[in-house]
């Protein structure tokens, strides 16, 4: 064990470890295109976009270019009475591409602060509408929108943390997981179920937040279309603003550019991040229509809220420029092009007695065991066939960079079988 890995395991925390007994980490010396090299000399072909994010793989030199210029010009100023070229620019983007009428953008940190963002909208905007008590969330079960304490609550209660912050968190509704497959019609006690939470407690609610089709860290469950577009009928209905956290999903990963495309839902707010930048800086936006923009702001409203890094100009620099370069390459077809690729190879898997589901959606590809993964012996399987893939409870799955080609594709379906438990 060599130095820098030592120190690592003694002083560092990774995502939900221990210090005393950490899973193993490698140690990555530099990325390129999709294969991340570990500093034995080890290449790796990269099946996660890093959590979703690197759509266009890594050390991109486009996007590197428009990081060192900017860079160079201004790295970050302030956003609190100083705006910029790259803010507005990326703006302007956002507003473009994102269902029709998302016309007002707030900028953060990270995808978890977006959707306090989000949640701080929906709640202020019934406190200037003189209904404060319209201020609970409804979800379904299955999510997840992050590790902040207001995206904790509305976390999957079981899968998320709930036990461990009893009496910490607020209390929102949880509708169940839709049951109805995407591709499939909605069933109607995945329709009832909803519509019954919302009838009873439509009067304190502010908001449904919910990920559009494709529920991620929660589970990598795809749900039909038409559960999302019932959903969206029903806050109609019950004057309820429906928000759709797109971090995952935004920027084409499901097939569409916006999950929310699939059943044709325009949600009220909206939460980007992840591939926002093209996985090379970490920030986010939170996009509002202008019932919520300008109910907040009336009689003199302000949305109170202002991250230090807000904005920041090289990240925004490299968000343009990833946008700009996604549009150009054709990522539809690279996307259906993986979305066709991964539904044949992976479809033989589910004949495994060890293995209870698989699915595919876009460039998203879903092996569900029968028995939980030992993500350290499977991630050792995986190193060892020169592939990255990581685990978590009974879900193996892999959402590969969109420059991906069919051969290094196919030695990430293929390793899979290395990390079947059972
Ligand atoms: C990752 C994720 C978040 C949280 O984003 P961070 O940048 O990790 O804070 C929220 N919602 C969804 C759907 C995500 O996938």
């Amino acid at each position: 064990m060599n130095d820098l890995l030592d120190f690592d395991r003694q002083h560092i925390w990774h995502p939900y470890t221990s210090v005393r007994s950490p899973i193993p980490a490698y140690h990555a010396v530099s990325a390129s295109g999709v294969r991340i090299e570990l500093a034995d000399g080890t290449e790796l072909i990269d099946g996660m976009a890093s959590w979703w994010c690197a759509i266009h793989g890594y050390s991109h030199p486009v996007l590197t270019a428009a990081l060192s210029a900017q860079a160079d010009k201004m790295a970050h100023v302030m956003f609190g009475g100083l705006t910029h070229e790259p803010a507005v620019e990326l703006a302007r983007r956002l507003v473009d591409i994102t269902p029709q009428g998302l016309d007002y953008v707030f900028f953060s940190d990270s995808g978890s602060v977006s959707v306090e963002v989000a949640i701080k909208m929906a709640i202020q905007y019934w406190q200037a509408q003189g209904r404060p008590k319209k201020h609970r969330l409804l979800t379904i079960r299955g999510g997840y929108h992050g590790d902040t304490f207001g995206a904790m609550a509305v976390c999957d209660p079981v899968g998320g943390m709930h036990a461990l912050f009893q009496g910490v968190l607020p209390q929102h509704l949880f509708a169940p997981q839709p049951s109805s497959r995407f591709g499939e019609p909605l069933a109607a006690a995945d329709a009832r179920a909803v519509e019954a939470l919302m009838e009873a407690h439509a009067g304190e609610m502010a908001a449904v937040i919910l990920e559009p089709v494709v529920q991620g860290a929660g589970g990598m469950w795809f749900y039909s279309a038409e559960y999302l577009r019932h959903v969206e009928q029903l806050c109609r209905r019950h004057d309820v603003l429906l928000i759709a956290d797109e971090i995952a999903t935004g920027f084409g990963r499901s097939g569409t550019l916006f999950a929310c495309e699939h059943a044709q839902v325009v949600p009220d707010i909206m939460c980007l991040g992840k591939a926002l930048t093209g996985g090379y800086l970490s920030q986010a936006a939170t996009l509002a229509n202008g019932r919520v923009a300008d109910g907040i702001s009336q009689d003199g409203g302000v949305l109170m809220h202002g991250p230090t890094f807000m904005g920041n100009p090289t990240a925004a620099a490299v968000a343009i420029a990833s946008i700009d370069l996604l549009f150009a390459g054709g990522w539809q077809a690279r996307v259906h092009a993986i979305e066709e690729q991964l539904a044949r190879e992976l479809a033989p898997y589910a004949d495994d007695r060890r293995v209870a589901d698989v699915r595919v959606l876009g460039a998203i590809g879903v092996v569900e065991t029968v028995q939980e993964v030992d993500v350290a012996s499977a991630q050792r399987a995986f190193v060892a066939e020169g592939v990255w893939i990581r685990p978590f409870r009974n879900l193996i799955y892999v959402m590969p960079p969109y420059v991906i080609e069919p051969e290094d594709l196919s030695r990430l379906t293929a390793a899979i079988a290395l990390g079947l438990p059972g």
